[in-house]
């Protein structure tokens, strides 16, 4: 078979169905709690938040494949597939003898894999009657994809965007209010929590967990509105599986199967959307190979590596059912790194316990390998990374350099999640020398803990 740089399939290739893993896992998850009653949460305990469909989505562990709406998959064929990159360049800047294959992700009209999991969201919003939807958003890219597909299904939109990246990044805010969304800095007066953090704290900068507990109240208390979430939950990384899905079918298309499959890591959901799909391959007894899943997370935000497994809340504030899950503690406030989808306290409940019954690795990256990997990516393949993805970049990198030392020519695919064209002063900075590493001690998780 003569090699291709670049794999795409036709329109009628883009899966119908999204894959369900938790169907097929020998150890299910635990099941997350009600806060209030300690009780294993029913579909009914999450209506009056999301949409009943994703509530019903989020604990399914029966139905393998779950069908794409028509309406969906035609915003998806907008643009996907997506391709499948044979990354030439790279191996040959690293002289690796393995063969690097990277998943495009940053081609959505949103320049991540975002979008996979805002158009459904958006679409059972509007099924089931809904008008208004509310989220939160850090540095903007998860803002930026609901805010579009709230605009493609005429749905009205509320992000709350944390104050520092609401001031500091102002380039995705104008994105959100260019799809017609009304975008807040959060802590705002426009909610109770938010009033009760401003008079506590009057100069508060915000954070995700300050703009999740707005985003909450506004759904509980206003008709007709749902919040909607871009990641950690089971339902977006079910969404997210169309990448794995197709990243199967192009791998077949260039004769070749992961060795190695590694995805960035912030709650879960690129992670899951590649590697779930190959897992399936274990669970059917059909996986030609015995892949490696690599997660790679933050050394500054390391809940994979360090955190510890326990039930705990999704949020700051403690408004969320309890997840069982890697975590390093809810009140955990990861430095200020320009990885901003990356700074989450927990992991997804599937990939928890995936982690914890060891189907899966994970490694941590700092800041500066994870920018000088972003670099030498750029260069080689002539795409600027977002600094989330150059973390998968910098795992890959690694693997690569192994097998130059050892011979081998193993096959690795990672997830390219995300472009860098809107983090260029992350860029700039990195280039200028002003960037810095961030440890943690084990004190600080240990207390983090605690709390
Ligand atoms: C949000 C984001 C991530 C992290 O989220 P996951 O749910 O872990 O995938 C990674 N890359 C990009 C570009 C993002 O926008």
């Amino acid at each position: 078979m003569s090699q291709k740089k670049r794999y795409l399939l036709d329109e009628e290739q883009i899966p119908r169905y999204w894959y369900n893993i938790q169907a097929d896992m020998t150890t299910k998850p635990m099941p997350p709690l009600n806060p209030a009653t300690h009780q294993p949460l029913t579909p009914e305990d999450l209506y009056p938040i999301f949409a009943k469909e994703l509530c019903r989505q989020e604990l399914n562990q029966t139905d393998r494949w779950i069908e794409i709406p028509d309406a969906v998959r035609e915003m998806y064929k907008y643009y996907r597939s997506t391709p499948l990159v044979r990354a030439t360049g790279l191996e040959k800047a690293l002289g690796t003898p393995a063969h690097i294959y990277f998943k495009n992700e940053s081609v959505s009209p949103m320049g991540s894999h975002k979008l996979n999991s805002a158009i459904p969201q958006a679409y059972y919003c509007k099924e089931e009657g809904v008008t208004n939807i509310t989220t939160e958003t850090g540095a903007g890219q998860w803002g930026a994809s609901l805010a579009y597909a709230a605009s493609l299904f005429g749905l009205e939109a509320a992000v709350y965007q944390v104050k520092i990246s609401y001031e500091q990044k102002p380039y995705r805010r104008s994105i959100m209010q260019t799809f017609g969304a009304q975008v807040t800095p959060s802590p705002s007066m426009s909610t109770r929590a938010g009033k009760d953090i401003l008079t506590a704290h009057p100069h508060h900068q915000g954070s995700l967990g300050t703009a999740i507990s707005e985003a909450v109240e506004l759904a509980m208390t206003t008709p007709n509105c749902k919040y909607t979430l871009g990641s950690v939950l089971s339902h977006v990384s079910l969404h997210q599986t169309v990448i794995g899905l197709e990243a199967e079918k192009q791998m077949e298309m260039a004769g070749e199967y992961p060795d190695i499959v590694i995805a960035c890591f912030g709650g879960g959901s690129n992670f899951g959307g590649l590697a779930f799909p190959f897992m399936r391959h274990r669970y059917e007894g059909t996986a030609p190979k015995a892949t490696r899943f690599i997660a790679a997370e933050p050394a500054s935000c390391p809940k994979l590596t360090r955190g510890e497994f326990r039930y705990d809340f999704g949020d700051e504030a403690g408004l969320t059912p309890l997840l069982p899950m890697f975590t390093l503690g809810h009140n955990f406030t990861p430095a200020n790194i320009h990885a901003g989808g990356l700074r989450y306290h927990g992991a997804g409940v599937i990939v928890s316990q995936l982690l914890k019954d060891k189907l899966m690795e994970a490694v941590d990256i700092d800041q500066l390998e994870s920018f000088a990997a972003g670099t030498l990516f750029a260069r080689a393949e002539g795409i600027i990374p977002a600094p989330e993805s150059c973390h998968a970049i910098a795992a890959t990198i690694k693997e690569a350099q192994k097998c130059k030392e050892t011979g081998e020519k193993k096959v690795i695919l990672f997830n390219l999640s995300g472009h860098g064209l809107i983090d260029m002063s992350a860029y700039d900075q990195y280039l200028a020398g002003n960037l810095v590493n961030y440890t943690l001690s084990d004190d600080d998780i240990r207390k983090s803990l605690k709390d």
